[in-house]
């Protein structure tokens, strides 16, 4: 399909920028890697494109009198996986920026884009009147579903495509966000919906708010992170499995525990289930594996995607106990 016609707006300030979003059918342009796909494959229509790219107050990673660490919405994906300070600090952030797509994807997507680009279920994608987009039905649960979720389903099949929100969910991030009532924060745990909530919804944001900035607590003495992610092939494609993991040690045992998974559900998924399992815990072979079942026991698979079972299971045990070891 070609690029439909569009307004296209470059809005002076943020104020300005959230004003033109109060008319129908506004939506934000960030780096534009995913935008102008959905408008070309007919994903969604948008008669006014609103450009924030040029917002430079929303660019940029630095330290806030507090000790957290905030993270500009329009910084460049390739921007969070070379910094030194995420490197040093936020380790899951920086692998998850550093296996988004491809050099050029992450020279021109956006974090705030990044969390807030669409699910990539080729039914949604595709000439397919789903239920994510106003139809009836879900056409992943009886069609080909072998790229599709085993946890949080219910009603949609999608799993969530941005391998830099696990790593915000582990970190206990804040999203700051910018509406027309002023500003608001969300915790990044609570910025995904589960289809069961809303099926045409991916996140908390109503259509005329714009994510400005990410905030990172303090970094924590003695703690470890990582983010690990499986895919179908070595170039550039979405997480078949993945998890992002945020541990605090005293000596050899795990204090406290964040473990979320990519490409398993509608959302990050917050893997309580595999938390419980190590915290208090000496990491090694035994209490990694039994997290690693207790992760996917509550897993649901389709007819094709039940392969992902023990492609996490192994997947968590590898990842816990090489970090142990870290
Ligand atoms: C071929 C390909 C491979 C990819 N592989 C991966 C991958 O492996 N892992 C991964 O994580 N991602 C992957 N992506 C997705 C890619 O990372 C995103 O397209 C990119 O991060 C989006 O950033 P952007 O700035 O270009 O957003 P845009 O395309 O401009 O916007 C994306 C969406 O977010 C909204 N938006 C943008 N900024 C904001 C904001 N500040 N506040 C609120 N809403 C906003 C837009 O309205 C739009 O709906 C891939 C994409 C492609 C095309």
């Amino acid at each position: 399909m070609t690029l439909p016609n569009f307004t296209y707006i470059r809005p002076k300030s943020l104020t300005d920028a959230v004003g033109h979003l109060q008319s129908p059918k506004a939506r934000i342009h960030a780096g534009g890697t995913d935008l102008l796909g959905c408008l070309r494959d007919g994903v969604f229509i948008a008669e006014k494109l609103v450009c924030i790219g040029h917002l430079d107050k929303l660019n940029g990673i630095d330290r806030t009198p507090d000790g957290r660490v905030r993270i500009g919405a329009l910084t460049p994906i390739a921007e969070l996986a070379a910094s030194g300070l995420n490197q040093q600090s936020y380790p899951a952030l920086a692998w998850g920026a550093a296996e988004v797509g491809s050099p050029q994807l992450r020279n021109q997507g956006t974090l705030g884009g990044n969390l807030c680009q669409k699910p990539r279920c080729w039914y949604y994608r595709g000439e397919f009147l789903c239920l994510r987009k106003g139809g009836n039905k879900c056409y992943a649960y009886d069609g080909e579903n072998q790229y599709h979720c085993l946890l949080g389903g219910s009603v949609c099949f999608i799993t969530h495509p941005s391998d830099t929100a696990p790593a915000l969910v582990a970190y206990d991030a804040v999203i700051r966000v910018a509406g027309v009532k002023g500003f608001r924060e969300v915790p990044a745990g609570k910025f995904y919906i589960l289809p069961g909530e809303n099926v045409e919804k991916e996140t908390v944001l109503t259509p005329d708010e714009i994510v400005t900035e990410i905030l990172l607590p303090p970094p924590v003495q003695g703690s470890r992170g990582s983010y690990r992610k499986v895919r179908a092939r070595r170039s550039w494609d979405f997480a078949l499995a993945g998890v992002a993991l945020a541990l605090k040690f005293q000596g050899e045992v795990v204090e406290q525990a964040r473990v979320v998974l990519s490409g398993a559900a509608p959302i990050p998924w917050r893997s309580r289930e595999a938390e419980e399992a190590i915290t208090g815990k000496r990491l090694d072979g035994e209490t990694a594996a039994r997290a690693a079942q207790a992760a996917v026991k509550e897993a649901r698979p389709l007819k094709n995607n039940g392969y992902k079972v023990p492609l996490f299971r192994g997947l968590i045990e590898e990842e816990l106990l090489r970090i142990s070891k870290a």
